[in-house]
């Protein structure tokens, strides 16, 4: 028997078959051959930290069915195989002289699993990745192939761009995409409460706008990224070994490492975070939107109403230190626009997002749980992908076309050959 891991080693799942179809045709005989009663998963490359992806039964692996990109530079829009990495996705377009308009902090996922939980970054005018979806190929559960835009099968379209993989099997993805634009980046610490007291005024005069409270500290680490067409600043490689590398992962894993074993001492190791200058670089889009992530960790993420964000943050505070939990990982605070995706996290609101991590080996749930008590009530919708211990009954409440989606993904999949014991939880099925 297979055993297939997520990336944070949290969910283990021991699929009876796993295939890695190399076309729409491979893919459209394995699902109309699938036996009824069994159950099928696509699973992209295992980055989110909720067992949305695993199956006991099949799993199929992604590729990217050895198809480039399609670039259509007029309408500006490319066709991306649903399995390729938004690395890859990046690099093609920006040697065709295009670029996501906006995209999450790491590029490992692949373009189906990012859209298919609502993966976003931060940016007041900007949405999530399935916000810049313009259609998408559906392998459903007969074998048949669907091609979904707002002119062609215009339900599955809308309702399909966060599909948490329950609908059928994405084949291609088409994005919205941009002329190649540039960063400017700076990073900087500042103190918290001048950043909650100046949060609006930030987030709306600056392009992309992210912090990052230090638990038992009154520090932020700050990110203002400025769209430009400035001559590239880049850091030279040894800085950005330096920040990105060596304080951003192996130096903060040893903090962490450290917190793990002696708690007692995270208050103290914490002080040592903002103490990391200041920086100022222009480089390409994709290279300052994303960043490397090996320190493992367990994440929860709510989207809140973005005008709730301040008292969310201030009660998040008061908390942890009325708690006495010791938290090394910094608490991680990012906006962005409305979308118009029913089961997006941002759907119909500005959104701020607030996440909290915690070091993989320390005990999560309870931290989790108490942040999770403050966000909820806040019209808090978690992220699909990152923990939550919610399902269908409060989920409900905070998306207006949720029976709306229940009714078409039953109507698509009625014996339920693509649902898994986490989005049945969810989705209350
Ligand atoms: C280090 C790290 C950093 C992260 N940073 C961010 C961030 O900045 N912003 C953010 O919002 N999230 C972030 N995430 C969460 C992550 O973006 C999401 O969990 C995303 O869904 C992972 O994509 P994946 O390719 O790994 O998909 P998986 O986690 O493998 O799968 C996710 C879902 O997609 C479905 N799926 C995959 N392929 C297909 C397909 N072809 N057809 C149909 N369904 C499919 C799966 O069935 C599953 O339901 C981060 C996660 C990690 C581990």
């Amino acid at each position: 028997m297979a055993t297939w891991r997520n990336w944070a080693g949290s969910v283990v799942a021991h699929p009876n078959v796993v295939a890695t179809p190399s076309s729409v045709e491979e893919l459209q005989e394995i699902v109309a051959s699938t036996a009824p009663g069994r159950r099928i998963r696509m699973a992209g490359s295992g980055h989110s930290f909720t067992p949305i992806a695993a199956s006991n039964d099949v799993l199929l692996l992604p590729s990217d069915c050895g198809n480039g990109i399609g670039i259509d530079g007029v309408r500006r829009i490319a066709r991306v195989p649903a399995g390729m990495v938004l690395h890859e996705v990046n690099q093609r377009l920006h040697a065709a002289g295009f670029a996501l308009a906006n995209m999450g902090d790491i590029t490992a996922q692949t373009m189906a699993g990012s859209i298919s939980t609502s993966t976003h970054g931060t940016g007041l005018a900007f949405t999530g990745l399935a916000g810049q979806v313009a259609g998408f190929g559906l392998v459903t559960a007969d074998g048949g192939h669907l091609e979904c835009s707002p002119g062609s099968n215009a339900d599955v379209f809308e309702l399909g761009r966060v599909g948490l993989g329950s609908l059928g099997i994405l084949t291609y993805v088409d994005m919205h995409i941009v002329d190649a634009f540039r960063l400017r980046a700076v990073e900087e610490p500042r103190r918290l409460r001048d950043v909650l007291d100046g949060f609006d005024s930030i987030v709306e005069g600056n392009d992309h706008f992210e912090f990052y409270w230090v638990p038992h500290t009154k520090w932020a680490l700050t990110k203002t990224n400025t769209r430009t067409q400035d001559h590239p600043r880049p850091r030279s490689a040894a800085s950005k070994w330096w920040n990105k590398t060596f304080m951003e992962n192996y130096a903060f894993g040893a903090v962490c490492a450290t917190g793990r074993l002696i708690p007692a001492l995270i208050p103290r190791l914490a002080t040592a975070l903002p103490s990391s200058g200041r920086q100022e670089f222009v480089e390409d889009s994709h290279a300052v939107f994303a960043t490397r992530r090996l320190v493992k960790f367990h994440e929860m993420e709510y989207s809140i109403p973005r005008d709730r964000v301040v008292e969310a943050l201030n009660r998040i505070v008061e908390m942890v230190e009325r708690s006495g939990l010791r938290i090394s990982f910094p608490v991680e605070v990012r906006v962005t626009g409305a979308d118009d995706v029913p089961l997006s996290t941002s759907y119909g609101r500005e959104s701020a997002y607030i996440a909290v991590h915690m070091y993989k080996g320390m005990a999560y749930e309870d931290y989790f749980r108490r942040v999770e008590e403050i966000l909820l009530p806040m019209a808090g919708r978690p992220h699909w992908g990152k923990i939550h211990f919610q399902s269908a009954s409060t989920l409900r409440a905070q998306y207006p076309r949720f029976d709306d989606f229940r009714t078409l993904r039953n109507r698509l999949d009625p014996e339920g050959r693509f649902l898994n014991e986490y989005v049945q939880r969810v989705l209350g099925l």
